[in-house]
């Protein structure tokens, strides 16, 4: 159990800084009939000419109730890519702090550190895609503010063991961001549980994925209050949309339906899997824990083009450091993959 002194993490610009008052933030509807004459917007009412609720209250009322989390220890932004720059913006200054990455991975926290000026140190994974925790703190150093673990990690499919993360969370003296994006396909339970017992401890989700909502941008942060304040300062008020929140919470009040489809994913994500170590030209189909599976293939090159040609695109991971040869197959329907797989059985050679 840790507790980190969060104030001493964020950037002194933010520490000063007085937040936009945005007309919906100062006057705070109880829902009765009031005229609104705040905000300079158009009075004729199309479902969106208002703006948007800057804190989601809605949304953030249902997702709160279904995670366990108390609402003022939620961020929404528009994707995680929103959320991960901000956590950026309010921590890392330019030029003197850096960030931990562990490659291969999620390719954002590289271009997001390059954006902002601050360094990304890498400290690549083991051979079985486990974060190598002695390195990692070997490298850290206090100017250390983030340390990214990506579990279930993209592009590798697996997750990291509870008790490599749980160490890090002990020794860490930064702010240690767990990206979820794919832990409603993870067998894994989520970090979410531990967010009482480490005040450092961020964890992003997304409906990008699981969700089935990529269109629509809507990415989740978790973590103390404290962090939460930090980052609500620095948010641009209206960052999640008025059709986002909408859409979001029609499909957060039908998670069955999104049960159901995770099921029906994961049951074609073994048929998949099944089909690749058959083939000749697969050497190895990774353990995943995700909606995706890595596969190393003789020639990824190769084996990508001959995909293409035939009207089908994968990721070609080969370029990342321990993926040399490595493809990338998300999860579609059952048709998709069975043309998929139809089409790896003809290309043989
Ligand atoms: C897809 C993905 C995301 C999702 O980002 P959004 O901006 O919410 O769409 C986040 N993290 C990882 C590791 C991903 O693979």
């Amino acid at each position: 159990m840790t507790k980190i002194a969060i104030n001493k993490l964020v950037r002194e610009n933010v520490v000063g800084l007085q937040p936009y008052a945005s007309a919906r933030d100062e006057y705070v509807s109880d829902g009765s009939e009031m005229v609104f004459l705040d905000a300079n917007e158009n009075p004729f009412e199309n479902g969106v000419n208002r703006y948007p609720d800057p804190q989601q209250r809605g949304l953030k009322a249902m997702v709160a109730t279904q995670k366990g989390i108390a609402p003022n220890a939620i961020l929404f932004g528009n994707g995680s890519d929103e959320v991960l720059d901000l956590i950026f913006r309010a921590f890392c200054e330019p030029k003197v702090d850096n960030v931990i990455s562990l490659p291969p991975t999620y390719g954002m926290y590289k271009v997001l550190s390059g954006i902002n000026g601050v360094e990304n140190r890498e400290v690549i994974l083991t051979e079985d895609f486990e974060p190598n925790v002695e390195e990692i703190l070997k490298r850290a150093d206090a100017n250390s503010k983030i340390l990214f673990l990506c579990s279930p990690n993209n592009p590798t499919a697996n997750s990291f063991s509870r008790d490599r993360i749980l160490k890090l969370l002990e020794e860490f003296k930064g702010l240690v961001v767990v990206d979820e994006a794919y832990i409603d396909f993870s067998k894994e339970e989520s970090w979410l549980g531990e967010l009482k017992n480490y005040n450092n401890l961020i964890v992003t989700q997304t409906l990008s994925k699981a969700y089935g909502m990529a269109g629509i941008r809507l990415g989740i942060c978790f973590a103390s209050e404290e962090i939460i304040a930090v980052l609500n300062k620095i948010k641009p008020p209206y960052n999640v949309n008025e059709l986002t929140q909408e859409r979001a919470l029609e499909r957060v009040l039908n998670t069955d339906k999104v049960k159901l489809e995770v099921i029906a994913i994961l049951k074609e994500r073994a048929i998949l899997s099944k089909a690749l170590v058959e083939l000749s030209f697969v050497l190895k189909v990774y353990k995943t824990d995700a909606n995706f599976i890595l596969a190393k293939v003789d020639n990824a090159h190769k084996r990508y083009q001959q995909l293409l040609e035939r009207g089908i695109v994968v990721r070609n991971r080969t370029s990342q450091p321990l993926c040399e040869n490595t493809l990338r197959f998300t999860v579609g329907t059952k048709e998709e993959n069975e043309k998929l797989i139809q089409v790896l059985k003809e290309m043989t050679i």
